[in-house]
């Protein structure tokens, strides 16, 4: 354990209960079914205070359970709504819950159905990526709960088939990746379109400037909620880091999870590429492994998740934008391939491990060209690392510009001081003579008088090429 972990401020004694807070008889016993004994901190904190109306500024992680400390005390206000009428207009949208991903839309809607699964409430989902029809649908029929991704309910609103004009609650979940992602402005049409007079929630594992500043642009004298210090990296997170070459980190992956065996790992990559490749790697080492990112299909997406989810893959390689709030149980490790850009990611990526009060390993790999960005993590969360060293991959000591004290050797292979990159097998692909394809084969389109356009296409393809020569 590092000496920069914080202990929630305001710990849930065993002695809080969910009965305390005066939770409808449906809504226990479907905490009942989850198997929830007791309140975590941030829900022990929350509950309450959403109950009283209040605005609330949350300072929380994924995996803190902070979607049940909105999405209960959400559905408890809603109950007295409760209808089981037929008609849609008994049924209109009441809270709306922004995320920024659709992972975390599609976790955060199966926890309220799993808590409201009791309740006449309706509930649904709409994110982008996937056909509207079956969205439309659902809203069409009437739901008091929407769980959403701005770009796509922006889609809905515009289609008419979404009104939110008797929207009472509105959740902003995880606001500094929404931010991050430049949501900005489409917060901002959303947030016009409902009543002014409405609660607002914001969470955020992060507090930046800016989302200081979109707090107070949008929350009434809110409550400030924070169970661990906010950029402080999770508790019971064990961080280890590892200084190898830039070309060694990918046996450095493997020699990781071999010989500690691990499964279950999630694996983050800085680029799209880069988990693509990575986890293509990964699979001719023998690694079951899938990547998961922004260019995938949701389908994929969602096809790579449940063989994480159900033991056919051990390693998911992922972005920080894909991996952003996914919840999955008892995830043991997170390995860094790269150190992220953004500091704030760190805090975020090794969130993914040691959930709801289990311990997890983070494993950071950093080689000279990440330097920059340790020393970024480093002051963000006000802890020096002091590299270990992986036996086998260690860089030439010659080449340690920055080279930092280390600890013992805590992994020891016998025999290697350094690392080899190993002799890659060119794809033979690679070394055939250049054919175009059909489609850049095709005959120029006939070009209107003065051959302006042809000259702008000319100039388009020598640069691809590589430039045109000064005229
Ligand atoms: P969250 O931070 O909301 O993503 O929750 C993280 C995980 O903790 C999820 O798998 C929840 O189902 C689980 N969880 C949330 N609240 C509780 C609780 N009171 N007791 C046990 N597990 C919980």
């Amino acid at each position: 354990m590092s000496d920069n972990q914080t202990s929630p401020q305001t710990p849930a004694s065993p002695a809080v209960r969910f009965e305390d807070f005066g939770l409808a008889p449906e809504i226990l016993r479907a905490l009942e079914a989850q198997g929830y004994t007791h309140p975590t901190p941030i829900q022990a904190e929350a509950i309450p205070i959403v109950l009283q109306g209040r605005d609330v500024m949350g300072a929380a992680q994924t995996g803190t359970g902070k979607t049940a400390s909105f999405s209960l005390p959400i559905i408890q206000l809603l109950m007295q709504h409760a209808n089981a009428s037929a008609s849609p207009a008994r049924h209109p949208v009441r809270a709306l819950v922004l995320t920024p991903t659709r992972e975390l839309a599609d976790q955060v809607a199966d926890n309220v159905k799993a808590y409201s699964r009791f309740t006449p409430l309706r509930s649904t989902v709409v994110f982008g990526g996937v056909d509207m029809g079956p969205q439309t649908t659902a809203l069409r029929g009437g739901v008091e709960i929407v769980i959403a991704t701005p770009g796509r309910l922006l889609d809905h609103v515009q289609q008419k088939t979404i009104s939110l004009g008797q929207t009472q609650l509105l959740v902003l979940d995880e606001a500094d990746r929404m931010l991050d992602m430049g949501f900005l402005p489409d917060l901002q049409r959303i947030i016009n379109l409902l009543p002014k007079q409405r609660q607002n929630l914001m969470f955020s594992a992060t507090f930046s400037p800016d989302i200081k500043k979109l707090a107070s642009s949008f929350l009434s004298d809110p409550v400030t909620i924070e169970v661990a210090r906010s950029n402080a990296t999770a508790d019971k997170v064990t961080q280890v880091i590892y200084k190898v070459e830039e070309e060694a980190k990918r046996d450095a992956v493997v020699h990781l999870l071999r010989s500690r065996n691990l499964k279950q790992v999630l694996v983050f990559s800085n680029t799209k590429i880069g988990a693509s490749r990575l986890s293509r790697q990964l699979e001719q080492d023998g690694i079951k492994a899938a990547a998961i990112h922004g260019d995938k299909s949701q389908a994929e997406r969602m096809a790579a998740l449940e063989a994480f989810k159900n033991g056919s893959i051990d390693v998911l390689v992922a972005t920080d934008v894909a991996a952003r709030g996914l919840d999955i149980a008892e995830l043991p490790c997170v390995i860094n391939y790269d150190l992220p850009y953004n500091a704030e990611d760190y805090v975020h990526r090794i969130g993914r491990t040691a959930r709801a009060g289990a311990s997890g390993d983070a494993i950071s790999l950093y080689s000279d060209k990440d330097e920059r960005q340790l020393v970024d993590i480093e002051k963000l969360i006000k802890h020096k690392f002091v590299p270990a060293q992986l036996a086998g991959f260690m860089p030439q000591p010659s080449r340690g510009s920055g080279e930092r004290r280390r600890r013992e050797d805590v992994d020891t292979r016998a025999g290697r001081s350094s690392y080899t990159p190993r002799k890659e097998k060119i794809d033979p692909w690679f070394l055939q003579p250049y054919e175009p394809s059909v489609s850049a084969a095709e005959p120029v389109a006939p070009q209107p008088a003065g051959g302006k356009s042809s000259i702008k296409s000319k100039v388009k393809v020598a640069a691809l090429l590589g430039g045109l020569p000064k005229r």
